[in-house]
């Protein structure tokens, strides 16, 4: 902008506080949730927190945040942590990709920032892994930029108050200019926290509760007997389903794991080698190439382990895990970035996915009969 004001503050001098953010600030004022957050304003927690809080509940968060907040504090605590240990602190709570992001710009802030994170949208922008909505949530909550944080529930919340016939992500042009109309320049980080909160208290996408909603006024769908319609759906696709065989691969009591590539799905992680079952093989049949392909290593399943069922969001998958003798090779990081032969006990010390900890209780089992 010419004259540095954000669209937001230029919609306000023009229209100070529109009856919707009263509305829902008076409401917000009344009911907020006392999350551990947001009782400071420190930028590193909300950052954090906003991270976390991405494609999870808030339930699911709670315990991670605050064990996460015990051992790294800081800013430079996490830059000063290996990948390895900071994937350890994240398992559990899925798309990694986060916490290698944050990871990464905890150490950039770390290095090029003086260890502060910058209250400019632009410059923290820049940073790994932060798109617009957590740019949005940290700006205005930590440093009171009128900057609309455009989520799933907003999205949800915008499209009910506006009826907007598109669906994600046509809809978020519209939506987020709406927002942007109507934050206050006086409280941004409340009213985006407000909206999250109404998204998850009131505006659910099952069962709205329209008849306690403060800012049910202001709602397009509801005068207009419509609100099951909002925001428009997409036909999704079924979820994928994957038959999946891992191996333990036994040498002289050790065990040889593999590392996920760092920029696919569950990158960063270790995990039993292994890989998708193919047409006309069967699981040791798999177990046999998988590792030869990932690991350049003759592997030979002596017997069945276990058979997982997991569902991660995006797919389901079926994993018959068989203890293997390893025959011949020296492993190699072919189809994967490291290896290594750790002790049974040692699993628990590393960074798995959340399949293979199905696992754990019968590999030391087995260890301990053999
Ligand atoms: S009135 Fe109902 S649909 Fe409209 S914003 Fe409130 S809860 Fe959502």
């Amino acid at each position: 902008m010419g004259n540095g004001l954000y669209t937001g503050e230029m919609n306000l001098i023009k229209n100070k506080y529109s009856d919707f953010a009263s509305h829902l600030l008076a409401w917000y004022d009344g009911c907020s949730c006392n999350f551990p957050w947001r009782d400071c304003k420190d930028p590193y927690k909300i950052y954090l927190s906003e991270v976390m809080l991405q494609q999870t509940q808030v339930s699911t968060v709670l315990p991670y945040y605050q064990k996460w907040i015990q051992k790294y504090p800081t800013i430079q605590s996490v830059a000063n942590a290996t990948q390895e240990q900071i994937l350890k602190q994240w398992e559990g709570l899925g798309y990694y990709g986060r916490a290698r992001n944050f990871h990464k710009s905890c150490k950039i802030i770390l290095d090029n920032m003086g260890g502060i994170i910058s209250s400019n949208p632009e410059e923290f922008s820049k940073l790994p892994g932060v798109g617009p909505y957590i740019s949005a949530a940290v700006m205005s909550i930590a440093f009171q930029h009128p900057l609309p944080a455009v989520d799933a529930n907003a999205i949800r919340i915008g499209a009910r108050m506006e009826m907007v016939d598109l669906p994600y992500p046509k809809n978020l042009k519209i939506i987020s200019n709406y927002f942007d109309n109507h934050i206050p320049i006086e409280r941004p980080g409340d009213f985006n926290q407000a909206i999250m909160d109404l998204g998850r208290k009131i505006c659910s996408a099952d069962k709205p509760k329209c008849r306690v909603c403060p800012i049910s006024i202001n709602c397009k769908a509801l005068v207009n007997n419509s609100v099951d319609k909002y925001p428009i759906k997409v036909k999704r696709a079924k979820k994928p389903h994957y038959n999946i065989a891992a191996g333990i691969i036994w040498n002289k009591g050790q065990i040889l794991i593999s590392k996920r590539r760092e920029n696919g799905l569950l990158g960063g992680l270790w995990e039993f080698p292994g890989g998708k079952i193919e047409k006309g093989e069967n699981a040791q049949t798999c177990i046999i190439r998988e590792v030869k392909e990932e690991l350049g290593v003759l592997v030979q399943p002596t017997s069945f382990l276990k058979q997982i069922k997991h569902a991660y969001t995006h797919f389901s998958i079926t994993m018959d895990a068989y203890h293997c003798d390893y025959l011949q090779g020296t492993p190699q990081a072919i189809g994967c970035d490291n290896w290594k032969w750790i002790t049974p006990e040692e699993i628990r010390l590393l960074p798995f996915p959340k399949a293979n900890h199905k696992l754990f209780d019968k590999i030391i089992v087995s260890e301990s009969i053999c």
